[in-house]
């Protein structure tokens, strides 16, 4: 009997159970994988440490996740990224905003975009965004008259925050949300300086060990409820019980371990038909340094970005070796189709070697992965916080949710570290004031 069964050990589940564990509660976390960390996984091959595709913090330091770390005793570095830059047809850089000065500077910006950038980001930084919840982010740029290279501009934000490359179906409100959150924290993403791995993947397993157990390679078939209560969860025909059931499984997927049909809650049955983000991802482990760069780079086509994540941290790579990670977001309906997927990929990589022409000779390996779910919702209209799952669900008190798919705020990996505390202060009443809510 445990205080506590977690199902599934994402990201969010390794948050919340080390913070449980951390109080002395007991703690199962049942992980159907051989491995933690979900879709913040690290793979090791030949010494690099690969991040599942680009994991960025957002507001790092002052992020949701460092609030967490902090929660358990660990006080963790993060490296600001460098100077971003978008790399246009003719592989010029430009300058890519990242703070205010940005806009002034850029070469991006003619002098009257740079004056409307300022008024926008002003309104942002004020939260003046009501009405904006019924725009897609096309609609919003039309009506407030954006074009040339602020359009550009904004897309390309819409592409890496809200890792949607189809600005008419992205939400307004989320945008706006989200460039508030960089104003206000004065930060826009930074890198834990050891990588995630050593830096937060062990921290949050070793704090939920100490009072808790990791049981890997173990599907759960469902959970168990009986009279209105969640009892403990079953594997292989066996159940475990537990005083409270918490599932960080993404709300796509709840129907597998869950009797969705049968509960009384509307959003959990709106919640497993949620559209995620997808995309392809490319890291090149490269013998030597092609590049200083350690800021975001930008491309328009395909839209991508990408970043030399061993210049922001060394241990990643082996001594004299270096990490290029690059991210094409493409959309859901578009990634289920094998040839445009495909077309995608070789498109980005004829691009990426066109800007570093050494960079295939000097490629020890290459990984390409090709990602149905990158963030667990898309922030389009129909898809913000009221239509995806709450912490809780009525009926059942002691059964609640973590993860990406939930009604916390931020955007991919923010909303999974989000739910992590709001689902503590739920369970617990403490940390009233941490995190971002
Ligand atoms: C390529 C890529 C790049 C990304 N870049 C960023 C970034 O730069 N910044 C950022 O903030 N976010 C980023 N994200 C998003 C971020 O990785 C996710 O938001 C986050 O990892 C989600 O964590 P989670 O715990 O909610 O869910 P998950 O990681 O999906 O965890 C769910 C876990 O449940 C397990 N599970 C499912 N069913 C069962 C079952 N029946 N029994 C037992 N276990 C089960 C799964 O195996 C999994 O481990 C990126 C994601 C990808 C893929």
């Amino acid at each position: 009997m445990y205080d506590f069964i977690i199902v599934g050990g994402g990201i969010a589940g390794l948050e919340l159970g080390a913070m449980l564990s951390h109080d002395g509660r007991s703690v199962l976390m049942v992980e159907k994988a051989e491995h933690v960390g979900g879709r913040s996984f690290v793979h090791t091959k030949e010494g690099f440490e690969l991040d599942n595709g680009i994991h960025l913090v957002r507001f790092g330091r002052k992020s949701a996740l460092a609030s967490v770390l902090r929660h358990i005793g660990k006080e963790i570095e993060f490296r600001h990224l460098g100077k971003s830059y978008l790399i246009d047809g003719q592989n010029e850089f430009i300058l890519f905003p990242t703070g205010p000065s940005g806009f002034l500077t850029s070469g991006l910006f003619s002098f009257s975009e740079r004056l409307k950038a300022l008024g926008i980001m002003l309104q942002f930084k004020r939260g003046g965004t009501s009405g904006l919840e019924r725009f897609t982010v096309e609609e919003w740029m039309q009506s407030a008259g954006i074009r040339g290279g602020l359009k550009r501009y904004f897309n390309l934000v819409c592409a890496s925050m809200l890792v949607c490359p189809v600005a008419s179906v992205a939400s307004a409100q989320a945008l706006s949300e989200n460039i508030n959150m960089v104003l206000k924290t004065g930060i826009s993403v930074e890198y834990p300086s050891h990588g995630w791995q050593k830096d937060i993947l062990d921290p949050l397993t070793e704090a939920l060990r100490r009072h808790g157990k990791i049981m890997t390679g173990t599907r759960v078939d469902s959970v168990v409820i009986e009279n209105n209560r969640a009892t403990g969860v079953k594997i292989n025909g066996t159940v475990t019980n537990a005083d409270t059931v918490i599932v960080d499984v993404p709300s796509q997927d709840l129907g597998k371990i869950l009797d969705v049909r049968g509960m009384s809650d509307e959003r959990l049955k709106t919640a497993v038909g949620l559209v995620p983000t997808s995309g392809i991802s490319i890291d090149y482990a490269i013998d030597g340094t092609i590049s200083d760069s350690s800021g975001l780079l930008y491309l328009e086509d395909p839209l991508s970005f990408g970043c030399f994540v061993s210049n922001l941290s060394p241990g990643i790579a082996p001594q004299g070796k270096s990490l290029l990670t690059w991210f094409c977001p493409i959309h859901n309906e578009d990634m289920k189709q094998k040839g445009r997927t495909a077309a995608y990929q070789e498109r980005l990589e004829s691009r990426i070697e066109s800007i570093f022409p050494s960079l295939k000779e000097r490629t020890l390996f290459q990984r390409v992965l090709h990602l149905n779910m990158v963030d667990g919702v898309e922030l389009s209209i129909g898809q913000l916080s009221d239509k995806r799952l709450g912490y809780g669900i009525r009926g059942i008190d002691n059964l609640y949710f973590v993860g990406d798919t939930t009604a916390a705020p931020g955007a991919g990996g923010d909303i999974a570290h989000e739910s992590s505390i709001g689902c503590y202060r739920q369970i617990t009443g403490k940390m009233r004031s941490a995190g971002n809510t």
